[in-house]
């Protein structure tokens, strides 16, 4: 599915093979039981709407370095998603956020990395100064008429296209 990926077993170091497995062409071990089974990363972040404007972050790093997103991250194996989404969100705009209920989930193929199932929150400010920070170049909140060109990531583009629906109905 991806361009790179595993040449050895982690578990007895001989070849992966492709072998078909459940119905689908796998990588799997010559040797041992070992199957390498692709899966997508969860992601979470957050939607912050005041007044007609979203919070948006400019991603400091590759990919799509310089580009606006969600506030959102991929999520610790040992950590709830809506934790880490309230996380990432005081990690790249100093806001304190609280969750007002799940948004929706987006699921994205376009992210070099990796395949992503993207929760995100409906969140509202409770507390902190916006200023970005951690792997955002800049933060801010944008009118949802007036949204950056450059939005990274289609997952996130599909959402701010729900978002802004659903505040034009007065739903958000
Ligand atoms: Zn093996």
């Amino acid at each position: 599915m991806m361009g790179k990926t595993f040449k050895f077993c982690p578990l007895c170091g001989d070849s992966l093979v492709e072998k078909d497995i459940e119905h689908k062409m796998r990588l799997a071990c010559r040797s041992c039981e070992f199957v390498h089974y692709q899966n997508p990363v969860p992601a979470a972040g957050v939607i912050v709407v005041e007044d007609g404007r979203v919070l948006l972050v400019k991603r400091k790093f590759e990919p799509r370095a310089g580009m606006w997103t969600l506030p959102a991250g991929f999520v610790e194996a040992d950590e709830n998603a809506g934790a880490c989404a309230v996380r990432e969100a005081k990690e790249e705009t100093n806001l304190d956020v609280k969750i007002v209920r799940l948004f929706n989930i987006y699921s994205a193929f376009d992210d070099p990395r990796t395949a992503v199932v993207l929760i995100l929150y409906l969140c509202r400010r409770i507390g902190g100064e916006l200023e970005c920070g951690d792997d955002a170049s800049d933060a801010g909140f944008f009118d949802l008429d007036d949204l950056p060109e450059a939005i990274a990531f289609r997952a996130h583009q599909s959402a701010l296209a729900d978002i802004k629906k659903q505040f034009s109905v007065g739903l958000l």
